[in-house]
């Protein structure tokens, strides 16, 4: 297991103090920059933000402890970027669907000859992770130099990204080829990788750099759902449980304040894709470091598991994490006919930070960034 991605509390707690001591104030400058492992110019945090074992809310908390929002705006917007695609794809369903119907096996690629490529392949296999700029230019000579198809591209990322993320993943590999942005393609160019990986790459003459965007069915773009993301209230409610899982580690630590309830972690998946042995072996480490921590946390691993919890604790009305598109683990109908034969009451639970955000995701990210403000304002941020 690579070390960049600890599971344990006490290095994860390590690592992200010394990002927001050390690296978070040239984080605006140096961004950028592809240094290689242990890449500490950026956070390296979006494997626990994207399963939330640390929530948007709680990183910029402790970051703005230390700088004021103007200090770190770049960072500010990062961290927004992610809610935005989420929110995007949330109302844009028919992107999802399209994805989800393509998804094939694939094998890793062969070697190009091409040595940033071929490097960032190993680096993305061994560690799990690539920085975000080698992320553009990888799916950049993927689609316009190799001419190979983007899902499958997409989907080699799926299988190997320890961040994989439904709504990030596709709509920057759409991106990249110019399909979410129409007409407007990302071009990986050797002067530019040559400047932001320090000299170390130099692929002179050997990318397409003049390549169109491929050609789009602008119309799935257009195709908007108009959707309510209503508040729910539990204050009135008993006998409640909550499942805490992938898609949400720490639900536990928002809603405590509130209500009372019991709790299971929910380890299970269905995934149309088989991830790696690396990304397998970090999301049951990180349960089992869960487990370990609270005793008060029920184990749990199958459907069948789920449905005998519920009937030992006498639960009357579980809480879920909400499922955004492409991460459905309970939102299954099998397994909502059992709650219902089980007289239990389900209740998708959307954050208040994806609640408020979601509605501006219609369009572009810069409507959205003009909202971040007033966002963090109504998430109770004052300075
Ligand atoms: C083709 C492609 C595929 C990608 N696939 C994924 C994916 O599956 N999952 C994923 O989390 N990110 C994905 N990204 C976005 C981005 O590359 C990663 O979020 C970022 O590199 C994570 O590293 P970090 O935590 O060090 O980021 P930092 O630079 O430290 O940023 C802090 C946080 O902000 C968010 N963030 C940063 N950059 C972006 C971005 N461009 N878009 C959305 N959110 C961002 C992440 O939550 C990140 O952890 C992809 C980008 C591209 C170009």
């Amino acid at each position: 297991m690579s070390t960049q991605f600890p599971t344990k509390t006490s290095e994860i707690k390590e690592k992200f103090d010394k990002f927001i001591n050390k690296n978070l104030i040239d984080y605006s400058s140096k961004r950028n920059f592809d240094l290689g492992s242990p890449h500490t110019n950026v956070s390296t945090l979006s494997p626990y933000i994207g399963r939330r074992l640390m929530s948007e809310t709680d990183i910029l908390d402790i970051a703005f402890q230390k700088f004021k929002p103007n200090k770190i705006e770049k960072f500010v917007q990062e961290i927004f970027w992610r809610t935005y695609w989420r929110g995007w794809l949330e109302l844009h369903p028919i992107i999802w669907n399209e994805y989800e119907k393509k998804i094939q096996d694939i094998e890793p690629p062969k070697k190009t000859g091409i040595k940033c490529f071929d490097y960032w392949t190993q680096e993305l296999i061994e560690t799990g992770y690539l920085h975000n700029h080698a992320r553009m230019w990888y799916a950049s000579i993927w689609i316009f130099t190799l001419k190979k198809d983007w899902i499958d591209g997409a989907i080699f990322f799926q299988k190997n990204l320890l961040d994989w993320c439904p709504a990030v993943n596709t709509l920057s590999w759409r991106w990249v080829a110019g399909l979410q942005t129409i007409g407007k393609n990302y071009i990986a160019r050797a002067d530019n990788i040559y400047k932001f990986t320090n000299y170390k790459f130099n692929p002179v003459n050997e990318l397409n750099e003049t390549a169109s965007p491929l050609e789009s069915q602008s119309s799935l773009n257009q195709q908007i759902i108009n959707k309510e993301f209503e508040k729910i209230s539990f204050s009135n409610l008993e006998d409640i449980g909550l499942i805490i899982n992938k898609n949400d580690f720490s639900l536990d630590s928002l809603l405590k304040k509130d209500i009372n309830f019991k709790i299971c972690l929910f380890n299970c998946d269905n995934s149309l894709v088989d991830q790696s042995e690396l990304i397998k072996n970090f999301e049951n480490n990180l349960c089992e470091e869960i487990i370990n921590n609270n005793t008060n946390i029920s184990y749990v691993l199958s459907d069948e598991a789920l449905i005998n919890w519920i009937t030992k604790f006498k639960i009357k009305n579980l809480i879920i994490p909400y499922e955004t598109e492409g991460k459905c683990l309970l939102n299954r109908k099998s397994l909502l006919n059992k709650f219902t034969n089980n007289n239990v009451n389900v209740f998708f639970y959307l954050r208040e930070w994806d609640r408020l955000a979601f509605p501006f995701a219609k369009k572009g990210f810069f409507p959205f960034k003009n909202k971040i403000p007033e966002l963090l304002k109504r998430q109770g941020f004052t300075n």
